[in-house]
């Protein structure tokens, strides 16, 4: 096991603790240094850098996000249990590790956040990536406030973060979303052995940078549109995307005319621009 700090190894604090993992909280702990160091340094140059991590859990990312050089890190935790863990590492880097007791769903990170450069690293607990993510891909303020994501998904989330539509089984909303507003890619995979309980299936880390001046849209308007889009996948988009609301005197037809798409074509065939393009038309319209 890699000694990165002169703490004691995560699995004797967490025993001495009593710290259970609760499924309830989608808590698969890495107790593996090594691995956290990967992941931490997979995610960029930390020195200066505020990273924010969504559930630290015992501690093991944070430690080696603190050891690689991070300025601080602001960790938002449920599970109270963890927090004297948490303290005993906030005592080892003075000043440098805050931590937020509460939902990472609800928390308002602003006040925690300078005007350095931040970046957001977490072991994601499963329950609540996805809502997490689209929460952070979302928000009004283009570029956002962080430099890059850095986050474990199941594999099988992580393919459709990064899918287009030559993968058609996996692209969908979340590839939509992805692929507008970052760069993505699955950086490596993590076997359930690495996780304290293993869980059934295997773990990807993923790496989404922001593109600075995506395809202006709004956002609202494009979920609207790959909801019904792909809420129906397997139909035609002439069929899919007449449950929009139209004004008087338009339709899914005209629509798809005005955007060069042909009516027949199914949703997983468009690419990213091809649904921009489509909401900006159907904005247009009304
Ligand atoms: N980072 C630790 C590690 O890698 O060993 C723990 C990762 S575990 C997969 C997910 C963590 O997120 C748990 O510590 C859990 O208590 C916490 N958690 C679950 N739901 C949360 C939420 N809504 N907001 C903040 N933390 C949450």
């Amino acid at each position: 096991m890699a000694q990165i700090d002169d703490l004691p190894p995560l699995r004797d604090i967490v025993r001495e603790h009593g710290l259970l993992a609760k499924k309830s909280l989608g808590q698969n702990f890495l107790f593996d240094l090594n691995l956290t160091s990967r992941i931490a340094r997979a995610s960029g140059p930390l020195e200066g850098v505020t990273v924010v991590e969504v559930g630290p859990g015992p501690g093991g990312l944070t430690r080696a996000l603190l050891a690689s050089g991070a300025r601080r890190v602001v960790a938002i935790e449920r599970d109270t249990r963890c927090l004297p863990i948490l303290a005993q590492i906030a005592e080892h880097y003075p000043g440098r590790l805050a931590v937020i007791e509460g939902d990472a769903l609800e928390v308002d990170i602003s006040p925690y956040l300078d005007e350095g450069p931040a970046r957001i690293v977490s072991n994601l607990p499963y329950n609540v990536a996805t809502p997490l993510l689209t929460g952070w891909l979302t928000a009004e303020r283009w570029p956002p406030w962080w430099q890059s994501l850095t986050l474990m998904f199941q594999r099988e989330v992580a393919e459709r973060i990064v899918a287009t539509p030559e993968i058609p089984g996996d692209y969908g909303r979340l590839g939509v979303l992805c692929g507008w507003r970052t760069h993505a890619h699955i950086l490596f995979d993590v076997p359930p052995s690495a996780f304290v309980p293993p869980p059934k299936i295997t773990s990807s880390v993923v790496h989404l940078a922001p593109i600075a001046s995506p395809e202006a849209a709004s956002v609202r308007t494009l979920e609207a549109m790959t909801r019904a889009a792909f809420g129906q996948r397997r139909k035609m988009l002439r069929q899919s995307l007449r449950s929009l609301p139209f004004p008087d005197g338009f339709d899914a037809g005209i629509l798809l005319e005005r955007a060069g798409i042909t009516p027949t074509a199914r949703a997983e065939e468009l690419p990213v621009t091809a649904f921009v393009r489509l909401a900006n038309i159907y904005d247009a319209l009304r």
